[in-house]
């Protein structure tokens, strides 16, 4: 690694002074957590209102046959009633969500009180309609006020929401509708994005003619662009025309902290989407309380999270945990690059943002562009920057501290998945000294574990696969209708922990390294390599935007190294240009991780949540481009066929 990537970031003195977690009390709070989790969660449960306080705080087991995760088992109390009516008298007339449209000339604020309202006017809609507690409601809408409106009015009746991204094809919706055996959906004329519109409503009539979806009763569509679409009278209603006569006045269900919340799919880096399970409790506490410290939150920050509601990132922390937390919640409709690259900057300096949390994929894409797409931006505003979804190379990193950050905005990089409903491991700013590329150490209540293959956990500085000793309230319950899959997935590998997928490095200060997907690790001549440090060595060179590294079957080495590289812009790719990338590989981490391929990569396969997709360049660097799998997550299948036809063949 060159040095520059060895610096630390000590906690900044701004910082210091305004954090709501020291290094002392971090290590207090932490070591509470672990030793004695019942008292520190007994208490820490108590910053959200129960309508019936839990007198049990945690039922839980990793054994396989007895496997169970309960947390505040017997409270109850309604999510939505967290996320609104208790903020009411204290912050009713404050802004809870700041809507920027896709154009930038479009922005409203919306009020706790206006939110409240119109969540309670929903709620009774739907219960009109005929949807109960229990009931799973399919939401495929796009970044606009109603989208929240109709997971918070869910909530608040008890139905369980499953968001699916907009950006999905009528196949991918219809197979999650099918999934969840949901009778209900929600969605909207069309969605607009990056100035393009979206066929919301005729991707719902195509995906419900498939006769795998017969079961859909009602579609509520929201009028976004007015435009006229395909409408069914016996099924389709406005959601205008129901909202004008519906009563504002909805006493929130009271739900079982172990009642559903809501499900999600995964992003499908890995293979087929996984139903997630939430319940309400746990997940809302976790939410919120990670929310408040991983983001420093303080009454009146303006926070942006650039997510969409479709992942698990815009469930927990556009939603969830700030609406909980009584925040100004930013919900932003459009993409980074729309009208040009300077939008996140523009977006920043007009909603004076206090805390932008933004994923790798969207960082590399704007650093690619050079410094200059900041130019006309200050983003003074900012004094915290976030990053989650992917290892974030070190490049991207200084990149992000330096051109969007000023130099003067800590960075917290939030480890966690679909699967844990919050932030697992992340530094707290005020608390936890950087390293770029380092999520650094775990939150509250939270207990990594580097194991071998063979599951001996492995003390000190060391490198293997992450695992959890011990659950967290804010952990997943089950794969939705597939009990059997959830135990399989996470608790057959390690017996007694929850296996994550991913591969860790511990250094001496216990900081964890994420390395990438353990299915991606590559074995070159008996070493492991993980995906990450090769590919932030080719991101470190000044010619190179993003690559992506897999291995390949090689007669000698076992595995070889095929790279994709993807230039930024107005670079030329050449075969001096190639041998210098290797050589540059080399030098950075050593002759064991030279490529012996490398592919210019116009683009490269990502999922629509924007994560390199290795499964499938996989495939294509062993020659087995006829059996891909599951593609249904790929943003875009052009790229994948422009590599196929470009393959490097060695
Ligand atoms: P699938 O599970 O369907 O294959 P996915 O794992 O991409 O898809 P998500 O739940 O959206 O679905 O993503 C979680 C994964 O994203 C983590 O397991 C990890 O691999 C990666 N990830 C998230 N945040 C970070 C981060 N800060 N650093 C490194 N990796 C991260
Ligand atoms: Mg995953």
């Amino acid at each position: 690694m060159t040095e520059q990537h060895k610096s630390v970031y000590p906690v900044s003195e701004a910082f210091k002074k305004r954090a709501l977690i020291d290094r002392a009390k971090y290590d207090e709070m932490y070591e509470q957590s672990v030793k004695d989790p019942e008292t520190f969660w007994g208490e820490h449960g108590k910053r959200i209102d129960w309508i019936k306080p839990y007198t049990k705080v945690k039922n839980t087991t990793y054994d396989y046959d007895n496997l169970s995760i309960k947390w505040f088992e017997d409270g109850e109390l309604n999510a939505s009633a967290n996320c609104l009516d208790r903020h009411l008298e204290k912050r009713g007339d404050k802004t809870a969500i700041i809507f920027e449209g896709d154009e930038p000339s479009v922005s409203r604020h919306v009020t706790y009180r206006e939110l409240h309202a119109e969540t309670c006017k929903f709620a009774n809609v739907l219960k009109t309609l005929g949807v109960s507690k229990g009931d799973v409601v399919t939401i495929y809408m796009p970044m606009i006020v109603e989208t929240a409106v109709a997971m918070l009015a869910c909530a608040r009746i008890g139905a369980i929401h499953s968001v699916v991204f907009g950006g999905f094809s009528p196949e991918a919706l219809g197979a999650r509708i099918q999934n969840g055996q949901s009778r209900f959906v929600i969605t909207a004329d069309e969605g607009v994005r990056g100035g393009r519109t979206i066929p919301l409503k005729k991707n719902v009539d195509k995906a419900l003619q498939s006769d795998r979806v017969p079961d859909v009763e009602r579609v509520i569509v929201v009028t976004r662009t007015g435009s006229d679409v395909p409408w069914n009278e016996d099924r389709d209603a406005r959601y205008e025309d129901l909202m004008k006569s519906a009563s504002a006045d909805c006493p929130p269900e009271p739900m079982n902290a172990e009642d559903p919340l809501f499900m999600l799919y995964t992003s499908g880096s890995t293979g087929a989407p996984k139903g997630v399970l939430h319940t309400t409790g746990g997940y809302l506490v976790y939410a919120a309380m990670t929310h408040e410290y991983v983001f420093d939150y303080h009454e009146g920050d303006v926070y942006w999270c650039t997510a969409d509601f479709g992942w698990i990132t815009g469930h927990s922390y556009i939603l969830y945990g700030p609406l909980a937390n009584g925040a100004i919640t930013v919900l932003f409709e459009g993409v980074p690059n729309y009208p040009d690259a300077s939008r996140m900057g523009q977006v920043v300096d007009k909603h004076k943002i206090n805390v932008l949390y933004t994923a790798p994929t969207a960082i590399r894409a704007l650093m690619a562009k050079g410094d200059d797409c900041m130019a006309n931006t200050s983003r003074e505003s900012l004094h915290l920057l976030g990053s989650v979804g992917e290892p974030i190379n070190p490049e991207a990193w200084e990149w992000y501290y330096r051109v969007i950050g000023n130099s003067k905005c800590p960075i917290v990089d939030t480890w966690w998945q679909t699967e844990t409903g919050g932030i697992l491991i992340s530094p707290l700013p005020g608390a936890i000294d950087l390293k770029p590329g380092s999520a650094t150490l775990p939150f509250f209540g939270i207990q990594p574990a580097v194991v071998d293959n063979d599951g001996n956990v492995l003390e000190g500085a060391t490198e293997g696969n992450l695992v959890m000793l011990d659950s967290w309230p804010g952990q997943m319950r089950t794969i939705y209708g597939d009990h059997e899959r959830f135990k399989q997935t996470y608790f057959s590998t390690y017996k007694g922990r929850y296996f994550t997928g991913d591969g860790v490095r511990r250094d001496e200060d216990g900081y964890y390294w994420i390395t990438g997907r353990v299915d991606d690790v590559l074995n070159v001549s008996g070493h492991r390599l993980g995906t990450a440090e090769v590919e932030s060595a080719l991101v470190s060179h000044d010619k190179v935007a993003e690559a992506a590294v897999v291995g390949y079957p090689h007669e000698i080495k076992g595995q070889g190294i095929y790279v994709y590289v993807t230039l930024i812009q107005g670079e030329q790719p050449s075969d001096e240009l190639r041998k210098e990338l290797i050589q540059w590989v080399r030098q950075e981490i050593g002759p064991i991780a030279s490529p012996d391929v490398i592919q210019w990569a116009p683009g490269l396969p990502k999922t629509r949540s924007g994560k390199i997709m290795r499964r499938i360049l996989r495939k294509i660097a062993s020659n087995e481009h006829d059996q891909l799998g599951d593609t249904s997550t790929l943003a875009d299948p052009g790229v994948v066929d422009e590599l196929i036809q470009h393959r490097e063949f060695k």
